[in-house]
């Protein structure tokens, strides 16, 4: 193929660099479980699991059988306005993981459509039950909620605003929980904002483990007041636990305390076999439009819970379970951290390891882009598929069926590659994606 006949527009990557690196690129080919197969015959450990989504692995025949099966069956049916047996199976399934007070579970395609929805139900709930003023959204600096309108406005990256603005008005955003002192900050703003303009928000958004900020576990405490002040506020709260949730923070759900209003999910649910996202929502959001003549939700896409992305979601929740995954991922993924924070002490450009399960942060300094794009070819080099959060912040998070003898190989690959690494790297030629996020 010559560079003429290349016509892919990848989403979040800098085509110009793109070009100029596409022949150095790994072409992957194949893959199976955590091993990616390049079309020279190399092969990578996929350290991030595709896009954080490839929760079981790559080439799993249960899930393959599910979803053919699914197709054979029943092609298509629409989600909206009939009964849909698929989608009744995955959302009774979902429900037996969730808080008691979650009752129903809507279908999506993608993460950002499911945080989309989670916003305007909790707008239009206000709608129906008197408090029309309600529209505001509250939201973390750094957060990453999707890449629609309202998708970008949540996402706390000022960039998207230089370039794509003006956004969405209505969407405020405190500090990240991002250690005790950002976390303090985080919740006096909270505080202040809901003071000043509680009766105006309709809901909170936030990341429980927040994954492209670079694996930002907050502490306990703060996900505990965030919840209070909100419910004394009378505002909604939305867990977006697209990467987080089923499993790869060691837990089916990461947000320690379960009594917020919507969680979504994604990503995971159906293991990156086909797009699929839900969001579980509480029965009190619900009640008044199960008591509504003549008003529906007025939100969903075509392909939202078609049969065959139900059966993948089906097949994924029945293999984690008896395969027990989430502890596997809890115990996996202390065994990675541990073996790269005892690899990296003393290693001056590595400024924190943090996170649960498997997700893991590794925080850089002295990097800039030219380096960090640099530093994946040299992950390449060493057999690992890398790609970078935001700014200098990696999130290693392979699939939670990764072998311990794997993760050993990836944590030992990434002390080698992060030990080595040299300032000299920023004048080398760029790396693999030349992506500039997720
Ligand atoms: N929410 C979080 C926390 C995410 O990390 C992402 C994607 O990375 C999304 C939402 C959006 O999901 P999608 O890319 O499926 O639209």
């Amino acid at each position: 193929m010559t560079d003429d006949d290349y016509r892919v527009w990848h989403p979040w990557t800098r085509m110009g660099e793109f070009a100029r690196e596409r022949p150095r690129l790994p072409v992957i080919v194949r893959a199976s479980g955590s091993t990616l197969h390049a079309v020279d015959g190399r092969q990578y450990l996929d350290a991030c699991a595709g896009m954080w989504n490839v929760n079981l692995g790559h080439g799993r025949a249960d899930v393959v059988e599910a979803i053919a099966g699914a197709l054979r069956e029943l092609t298509f049916l629409p989600n909206i306005g009939l009964p849909s047996p698929p989608a009744s199976r995955l959302a009774a399934a979902l429900l037996r993981l969730a808080p008691e007070h979650v009752s129903r579970v809507m279908f999506h395609s993608t993460g950002t459509a499911a945080v989309e929805s989670a916003v305007l139900l909790c707008r239009q709930f206000f709608r129906m039950t008197g408090q029309p003023r309600r529209t505001g959204v509250i939201a973390l600096e750094r957060g990453y909620h999707g890449c629609s309108l309202l998708g970008s406005a949540l996402s706390g990256y000022p960039e998207d605003a230089r370039w794509l603005g003006p956004l969405p008005a209505g969407v405020r955003h405190v500090p990240a929980p991002d250690g005790e002192a950002a976390a303090r900050a985080s919740a006096a703003a909270l505080r202040r904002l809901l003071d000043a303009e509680g009766e105006t928000i309709a809901a909170l958004v936030f990341e429980p483990i927040m994954a492209l900020a670079g694996v930002i576990v907050p502490p306990a405490w703060w996900v505990e007041e965030v919840l209070a002040l909100c419910r004394a506020r009378g505002v909604k709260v939305i867990a977006d636990e697209v990467v987080t949730g089923v499993g790869r923070s060691g837990a089916w759900l990461a947000c320690p305390d379960p009594r917020v209003d919507v969680f979504v999910l994604g990503k995971g649910l159906s293991g990156g076999y086909v797009p699929l996202a839900a969001t579980l929502i509480g029965e009190a959001l619900f009640e008044p439009f199960s008591r509504a003549d003549g008003v529906e939700f007025k939100s969903g896409s075509t392909m939202d819970g078609c049969p065959a992305a139900c059966a993948a979601g089906l097949a994924v929740l029945a293999a984690i379970e008896a395969e027990g995954l989430v502890e596997r991922a809890a115990r996996v993924g202390d065994g990675l951290r541990a073996r790269l924070s005892q690899g990296l002490a003393g290693v001056e450009s590595v400024a924190a390891i943090r996170g649960r399960g498997l997700m893991i942060g590794v925080s850089l300094r002295g990097f800039d882009g030219a380096m960090l794009n640099a530093l994946m070819h040299r992950f390449a080099e060493a057999g690992v598929l890398m790609h970078p959060a935001y700014g200098a912040e990696l999130a290693i998070m392979p699939p939670l069926t990764i072998t311990e003898a794997e993760a050993e190989r990836l944590a030992d690959a990434c002390v080698a590659v992060l030990r080595a690494a040299r300032g000299s790297d920023a004048t080398a030629s760029r790396g693999p994606a030349a992506v500039s996020r997720r």
